[in-house]
């Protein structure tokens, strides 16, 4: 099993680490440099996954260890700036800011039966997907598998005291997190190691001991991505995030595909299901006249078949910056019914599932247009619709244009953009 850097930096004698960057062998690690018993590092594990960073609070271990952990150890703490409540307090929208100023969003939401944490990897997003606040904000930097575990660590904290900052929880909530899926800003595969870290994390069975079953990873389609989360030998849920069944519109929608067009991904994606024995998912945001009509319907349905994944249909919801429309009631409908008619499994998520999942970003552009800051205007095929022209001639365009280096340009492929 490989090491993250983060991790590795917490064998380095004398460096400050995030405590939460630190896997059980570099907890180890740490403590064997202070000659320590190994057992040491499960007690310190311990404590981090019940939410105390602070070796103070770390009763049970011998003072002296205290005071060298409280040297070493350099956590990196968010501050609630924003927060917001749904669904009769059972969606909690979280903006989170670490300490240089990164606002993230993490979106708690309650089930009577599950707790599910959405989380974000990065600060912004690269991929520049032209109907997403996020990436029409642009990518500001990776975070790290601290930050990413850390956001987590504070959902379950407010679940074991039973209240999110002032707002308390309701009655019958969980009192851990069950699920967690990493559907909030930024694109996950181009974070790699953080994501894969924070996996591992999670699913310590002496530790977090999350069920893979109940980690969801969601991707536009980093092929290479893929195949490393798939190489971690664990049952992780993948959702790769379609939005479009042809490669003419998906070059436009999800510009990544330029790269990484469908058939590749499709590819991968039931290389996936083979090795994981995991059924995939197909996530697809239907935004009204552009990917609502019936051949879309057709092309979606055939590849949901072919890889018997399940397709979630998250209707548009308009974020601010951002002129996409959502889809009418009526052709919603039709889609849905649709797909469903080519033999494939589909959901319709409902408005919680939409706020969490498809809107990713909206917090944080409330928050910034509130504090009176203006996104950057929506780009791309946003303005070329808005521009007067049709879907045809905008595929057209689409198709004729050279592939974007999406690596090399403003869209880090996993393992740059740090
Ligand atoms: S939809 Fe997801 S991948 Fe696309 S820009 Fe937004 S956050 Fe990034």
């Amino acid at each position: 099993m490989s090491t993250a850097p983060e991790h590795a930096a917490g064998t380095v004698p004398g460096a400050a680490v995030d405590p939460y960057a630190l896997d059980r062998e570099g907890l180890e690690a740490l403590v064997a440099d202070r000659g320590q018993p190994r057992y040491r590092a499960d007690q310190i594990h311990a404590w981090l996954v019940r939410g105390v960073d602070d070796p103070a609070e770390m009763t049970d271990l011998p003072t002296a260890l205290r005071g060298e952990l409280a040297t070493r150890f350099a956590p990196t703490r968010p501050e609630l700036v924003a927060h917001t409540v749904a669904d009769d307090g059972h969606t909690h929208k979280l903006l989170l800011r670490f300490p240089d100023g990164e606002a993230i969003e993490t979106v708690l939401m309650l089930y009577p039966d599950r707790a599910t944490v959405c989380i974000s990897t990065q600060a912004g997003c690269a991929m520049g997907c032209p109907f997403c606040a996020t990436g029409q904000a642009g990518f500001r930097r990776q975070l790290t598998a601290g930050e990413v575990v850390r956001q987590v660590v504070v959902a379950d904290a407010a679940l074991r005291s039973g209240a999110v900052g002032e707002a308390h929880l309701p009655d019958g909530a969980p009192s851990r997190v069950t699920n967690v899926v990493f559907m909030g800003m930024g694109e996950p595969l181009a974070n790699l190691p953080a994501t894969l870290a924070t996996v591992r994390w999670l699913h310590d069975p002496d530790g977090f001991n999350l069920s893979a079953r109940g980690i969801t990873v969601s991707t536009v389609g980093l092929v290479p991505g893929i195949r490393q989360l798939a190489a971690l030998g664990l049952p992780v849920t993948l959702a790769v995030s379609l939005h479009a069944a042809t490669d003419a519109l998906r070059d436009d929608l999800v510009p990544v595909n330029r790269q990484h067009p469908l058939a590749e991904v499709e590819e991968v994606m039931a290389e996936y299901r083979r090795t994981t024995n995991r059924r995939v998912s197909i996530e697809w945001c239907l935004i009204g006249d552009v990917n609502d009509d019936a051949e879309q319907a057709d092309h979606l349905g055939a590849i949901a078949r072919r890889l018997r994944a399940h397709v979630n249909v998250i209707p548009m919801n308009p974020t601010p910056g951002v002129r996409w429309k959502e889809p009418t009631r009526a052709r919603t409908t039709a889609f849905v019914d649709r797909v469903r008619h080519r033999g494939a499994a589909i959901t319709l998520r409902d408005t919680r599932g939409r706020d969490a999942d498809a809107a990713c970003g909206q917090l944080l552009a409330s928050y910034t247009l509130g504090a009176g800051t203006r996104l950057p205007a929506a780009v791309g095929a946003a303005d070329r619709v808005d521009a007067g022209l049709s879907l045809p001639t905008l595929q057209r365009q689409a198709t004729d244009a050279p592939a974007r280096p999406v690596g090399s340009s403003d869209a880090p492929d996993q393992g740059r953009g740090t």
